[in-house]
């Protein structure tokens, strides 16, 4: 298990849903999406409407799943969650669109990962809220148009570049969500400390929000860790201390970088000098899949400055030299 994985892993899901805010002025940090989900959010209700299609995208733990939450309770309505992955057939999604009452929100992350024939049964319904759907066989089959309620759809995915153009253009509202600051990182684990009824001494917070690479999940994570390691040495007071000394312990750096990053990044700097070397060959010296290593280990590491990428491959940048004190090369 990697502490620093920006995924949820399947028993996490429950704890992060006690954590979930529910209303738009709890959740913290984001305000450019915030400030504008809130004009779109009051401009519906007052025309009485369904809210616009909303596509959220950004790195995983951000927030995404919540923010759809929040959607449907400031709307008042219901929300119906599912998954790309999990729509496996065009009678799939027809039976989810015709169970909505109207106003609801259908939540689909991993949007990006719709089979074909499923994402054009989509097309009308988000268009006109209507169905096409063929009955019958043969000779005697034959199409009819049926209703659905409004409803808003809500879409999350990591990158927007993943969806098809005429489903991207579908929606109305393209939020992307960014790294949170590490002040934002700080109130998000301060609020889910009071949530678990754990002290949290301002410095420990400082540096679970520093190690936490810009998501809130992670943040979340790692203090259900640290008071771990206080609730086993008898402590209910989490201080610097006891907190440096547990992220020591999970082998989460400074930065939040787990030995998986390190691995990654000194054997850029020992095998190939630092780069430029292929995203392919990176993987294999992790033994990873080189699309996981773009989605999920790559995108902090491009952020912080750490890796940068050219046209023949990812580079080392003089950071990962000084952060491993080793001597930057000319
Ligand atoms: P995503 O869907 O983007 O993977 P989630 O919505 O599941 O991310 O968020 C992961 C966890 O982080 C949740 O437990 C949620 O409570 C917390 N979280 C995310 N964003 C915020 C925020 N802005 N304020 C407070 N908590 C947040």
């Amino acid at each position: 298990e990697r502490m620093v994985s920006a995924e949820a892993q399947h028993e996490e899901e429950n704890l992060e849903n006690q954590l979930r805010p529910q209303l738009l002025n709890q959740y913290i940090g984001q305000d450019k999406v915030k400030n504008n989900l809130k004009v779109f959010i009051e401009a519906a209700k007052i025309r009485n409407e369904a809210l616009d299609h909303v596509l959220l995208y950004g790195p995983p733990g951000l927030g995404k799943t919540t923010l759809a939450t929040i959607i449907a309770h400031e709307m008042g309505v219901q929300i119906k969650t599912t998954s790309g992955p999990a729509i496996e057939r065009p009678g799939d999604l027809a039976a989810i669109l015709t169970a909505l009452e109207p106003g609801d929100v259908l939540f689909i992350d991993e949007i990006h990962r719709l089979n074909r024939v499923v994402e054009e049964v989509l097309y009308p319904a988000m268009e006109d809220f209507c169905l096409d759907i063929v009955i019958g066989k043969g000779p005697t089959a034959r199409s009819v148009r049926l209703d659905l309620p409004p409803f808003t759809l809500v879409g999350a995915t990591t990158r927007a570049g993943l969806l098809s153009s005429p489903l991207r253009d579908r929606f109305g509202v393209l939020s992307r969500l960014d790294y949170y600051t590490n002040e934002d990182l700080k109130k998000i684990v301060t609020r889910t400390a009071e949530i678990y009824e754990v002290e949290l001494e301002d410095e420990a917070s400082v540096e679970l929000a520093r190690r936490s690479r810009g998501t809130p999940r992670i943040a979340n994570r790692l203090l259900r860790r640290v008071r771990d390691f206080a609730q086993v040495q008898g402590n209910s007071y989490i201080d610097y201390k006891l907190a440096i000394d547990a992220l020591d312990r999970l082998q989460v750096d400074k930065l939040g970088l787990d030995h998986i990053d390190h691995k990654l990044l000194k054997g850029i700097i020992e095998k190939f000098r630092g780069g430029p070397v292929g995203l392919d060959t990176i993987a294999a010296t992790i033994g990873e899949e080189s699309h996981t290593l773009e989605d999920v280990y790559e995108p902090y590491l491009l952020q912080i400055g750490f890796l940068q990428r050219t046209p023949r491959g990812r580079m080392v940048t003089y950071k990962v030299y000084e952060h491993f004190q080793m001597e930057v090369p000319e």
